[in-house]
């Protein structure tokens, strides 16, 4: 279980006093999947940049525990081999897809690779490469569109195997049947594995056991779809906003 505690996430105390996150908590049950929604610089992936260490909280600014144990006395190198995370801005090597992909492990198999691309719905974008997997990408090679980019991002988590898996906005850039392949694709690596999705389209989130709202860096809502849809407030909101969007788009 993973847990945080009335966590408060101030970046510059010096400069000012903003809340990224502004008390904050939040249980997770090992297999469950949890999703974050609100407005850019609500604080979502600050909530999950301190699950990976990447910063660590202060004395008195809450408490983070995995399995009951504080965050801060994890190692971090073993903390991200346990989870996996699509970070908003996927970062390509120089070198080959294979590599990008196959990066975090010391041996990846050809076969781990590829089914890792499927699961992300790039491999037939890569197959229409010259060079297939072989493909040089960043700085001296081809330019990926940024959906592909991001579901090679995708797929570098998935070779990995991590019992908790996070996608910060990792379906953005792609087009939503594309999105909902993915998720589709996912279904079967997600069950037993903990999920953290932080996602705009109501339609990505909506499965979540449980979808947290966060805006101005404090939790606005939080419930299951059904609940947070006769509760009335923001996320029924955006839902109406976007099925609406979605009506008009469908009869034009
Ligand atoms: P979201 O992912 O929901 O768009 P962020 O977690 O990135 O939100 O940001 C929350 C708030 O924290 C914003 O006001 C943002 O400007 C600020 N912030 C994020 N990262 C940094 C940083 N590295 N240094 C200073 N402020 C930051
Ligand atoms: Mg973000």
């Amino acid at each position: 279980m993973i847990r945080l505690e009335n966590i408060t996430k101030i970046y510059n105390e010096k400069v000012d006093d903003t809340k990224a996150l502004d008390d904050v908590s939040l249980k997770i049950e090992d297999g469950e999947f949890i999703s974050v929604m609100g407005a850019s610089g609500s604080g979502k992936s600050t909530l999950v940049h301190l699950l990976n260490r990447l910063y660590d909280l202060p004395d008195g600014c809450g408490k983070i525990t995995i399995g009951g144990v504080d965050i801060r006395d994890i190692d971090r190198q073993y903390l991200r081999s346990q989870i996996g995370m699509v970070l908003q801005e996927p970062f390509l090597y120089s070198g080959s897809i294979k590599e990008n992909v196959g990066i975090t492990k010391e041996i990846s198999e050809f076969d781990d690779i590829r089914e890792a691309c499927e699961i992300a719905c790039v491999d037939s974008a890569i197959d229409s490469f010259t060079d297939g997997y072989e493909t040089i990408v960043g700085e001296r090679g081809v330019t990926l569109s940024g959906g592909q980019k991001q579901r090679v991002a995708i797929a570098r988590m998935l070779v990995e195997h991590t019992p908790v898996m996070i996608f910060d906005d990792s379906l953005s850039a792609v087009d939503a049947q594309t999105d909902a392949m993915i998720r589709e694709a996912l279904k079967k690596r997600m069950a037993g594995t903990t999920v953290i999705l932080i996602a705009h389209r109501i339609t990505t989130l909506m499965q979540a056991d449980c979808i947290m709202v966060l805006e101005d860096g404090a939790v606005a809502e939080m419930g299951s779809h059904e609940q947070l849809m006769e509760h009335h407030g923001i996320y029924r909101r955006i839902y109406d906003i976007q099925m609406n969007t979605q009506l008009d788009a469908d009869s034009v």
